[in-house]
Formats: C-alpha cells, structure tokens, sequence
C-alpha cells in the first residue's frame, strides 16, 4: 500500500502550526509519531494535500510532576517514554500500565500521548484497504450510505480503541489545547463525542499542547487492564481502567473507573464512583460496581472479538482490578 501525495510543513512555533490547520482546513492532518496516520494514509482512508508535521515543537514535549501543580505531560511525549517516568510509575500507576500496554516496544517509541488521545476510532468494516472498502460499497463512514454494523441506523458506531484515555479518565486530567482564538483547558471527560465519525471535540485549527492531572489524583492505587488477541501488539478489545484511594480502615475514600473499546468514546462509569466510596472491601460490593461497567458498555460487531465476550471481560478485569487494589 503505497503513500498518496502530499506536502509535509514543519511549523516553528505552536502559533505557527495553529496558523497552518486554520488557513489549510480539513486539507491538512496533523502528524507526529505517525503510528495512526501513515496506515491510514495507506488504506486511503485520508488524503489530505498537507501533513503538519510538530515533531519539531518544544513546547509540546516533557513529563514535570511537582505537589502543587500536579503532573504535566506534553503532548509529544511518548508512550515508551511515559511507561519508563519514574513519576509517572510512582504517583499515577494507572497511567504507568496503560502506556506499558499499549501496542509493541516499536508504537510505544513512535507513538505519542497526543496522538493517543486522538486516535481515529476503528471497525473492521473501515479499516481495511480502499479495494476492500470499495468491492463492499464503502460505509456511513467513509464513501458508503449503510453502516454495516447497525443497518438502517444513521449512526457509525466505530469504536475508540486508546488505552491512554481511560486511565487518565480516572485521574480527572484535563487538555491544554491552542487554537485560533488562544488557549483552552477542555476537561478529558468532556473531550470525546461518543460518535464514530465525528469523535473529538477539537475545533477547526486546534492542537493539543499538553494533558494536565491535578496533584490531588497522585498517589492513588491503579490497575488498567486490556483484553486483546495478541498481547504483543494489538489494539484493545476491552479497557478497564480503575484509580482509587484507600485509607488506614480499608475504606474507599475516592474512585473512579474508565473504559476503553466498548463504545464510540472512552466513557467514565461514575456510579463506580457513587457505590465504591464510603464503603468497605466486600465482594457483593465488587459485583454492584462490575454490573455497572457492563451497563456502560456497549461493545457492537466492530472488530474481531464478539459483544457478548467484551462484556463479559468487563465484569471480569473490573472484578479483579477492584479486588487487587483493596488488597494492595
Ligand atoms: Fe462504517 Fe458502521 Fe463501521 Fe461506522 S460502525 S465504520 S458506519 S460500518
């Protein structure tokens, strides 16, 4: 599969590359790591006359935790250079196993923590090579007026397959984004559109800069855990990210619990929340709190794996995450 054309422009500055996605509109992608973009370019599935490239910008770079401000991760950083911070291990370990798991050694040195959070979202009726999508007549996503997933429904139900977002889900981070009118903060939780097609909540010209966690998330216990086909490489099928604080008593005093790859957007489960706090180890408990995930999640017929056994994942790695922490 060979690359369509395009011009690569390497901005100097922030403001400059925010210049660049304005003037140029949807004729221009951003690019860094490229561990998204290049298959996709490939498979056709964009061709935008420009790439913006902001490997280049600095500003975009380094991992800095410090108590007051909490832990800043420019959006350059890399998956393999946020699983080996010795701050990121030690204060936000959710965050440590997600960048550990995802993809092979090769997308964790590549790929990066913007890119991460902005990942297209996937299905097995898209991502494949333009010969394939076009024998079948394209879909609502690309080229097509079916989905073929849910026919006859107007909606694409492709499926956001990060690891990154979840786990920083549960520690309530928030976006540094620039744009054309100055800089934003967007809450993660407010970031994701729960729509196949139309999936983030970046306007025309913006850039994430940076992902902020306040300090008051640090130092929770935290487990993520991922089902996928080959541990080795692949994208998640299921995502189970969970971040809590336990006291001297064994009681839960905060929690929060994320998932990954059973719908549209990462997505909260915020009557974990509601059950779990307050509230002493017990495995009814556990089993409350698991219900609600697969309550949350809404796994269709978008990639290798069937619906019924994503859920049932769910219930299982929420059970042993909320089991291993209490424990802790
Ligand atoms: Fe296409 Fe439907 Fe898959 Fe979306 S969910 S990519 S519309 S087949």
């Amino acid at each position: 599969m060979t690359l369509p054309a395009f011009r690569v422009l390497r901005p100097a500055s922030v403001e400059q590359a925010v210049r660049l996605l304005a003037d140029a509109g949807p004729e221009a992608t951003v690019i860094a790591g490229g561990t998204d973009v290049v298959p996709n370019l490939q498979m056709r599935l964009v061709a935008p006359r420009f790439l913006v490239d902001i490997k280049g910008l600095e500003e975009l770079r380094g991992i800095g935790f410090d108590e007051r401000d909490g832990l800043r991760l420019g959006a350059l950083a890399t998956l393999a250079d946020i699983a080996a911070s010795a701050a990121v291990e030690r204060g936000f370990p959710v965050l440590a196993g997600a960048a550990q798991s995802v993809a092979g050694p090769l997308q964790r040195n590549m790929g990066t923590l913007g890119g991460n959070l902005c990942l297209e979202t996937r299905c097995v009726w898209y991502n494949q090579s333009e010969f394939w999508r076009v024998s079948l007549g394209g879909c609502l996503k690309k080229d097509g007026d079916v989905c073929h997933v849910a026919p006859g429904g107007r909606r694409c139900w492709a499926v956001w397959s990060g690891d990154m977002a979840p786990a920083l889900l549960t520690l309530e981070a928030e976006l540094e984004v620039a744009g054309p009118r100055g800089r934003r903060r967007v809450p993660l939780d407010k970031f994701y559109r729960n729509d196949g097609m139309d999936r983030i909540a970046l306007e025309a010209g913006e850039l994430v800069v940076a992902v902020r966690v306040p300090a008051a998330a640090a130092f929770r216990r935290g487990s993520y855990r991922k089902l996928r086909v080959r541990d080795s490489i692949d994208y998640p099928l299921a995502g189970v990210a969970v971040a809590m604080a336990v006291d001297a008593a064994g009681i839960c005093r905060a929690a929060r619990l994320a998932l990954g790859a059973v719908n549209p957007a990462p997505r909260l489960v915020p009557a974990a929340a509601e059950r779990l706090e307050g509230k002493r180890y017990s495995p009814e408990l556990i089993e409350e709190v698991a219900y609600e995930a697969i309550r949350t999640a809404k796994p269709l017929t978008t990639s290798a794996s069937t619906p019924v056994y994503r859920r049932d994942m769910v219930r299982l790695y929420t059970r042993r995450a909320l089991e291993d922490l209490w424990r802790a």
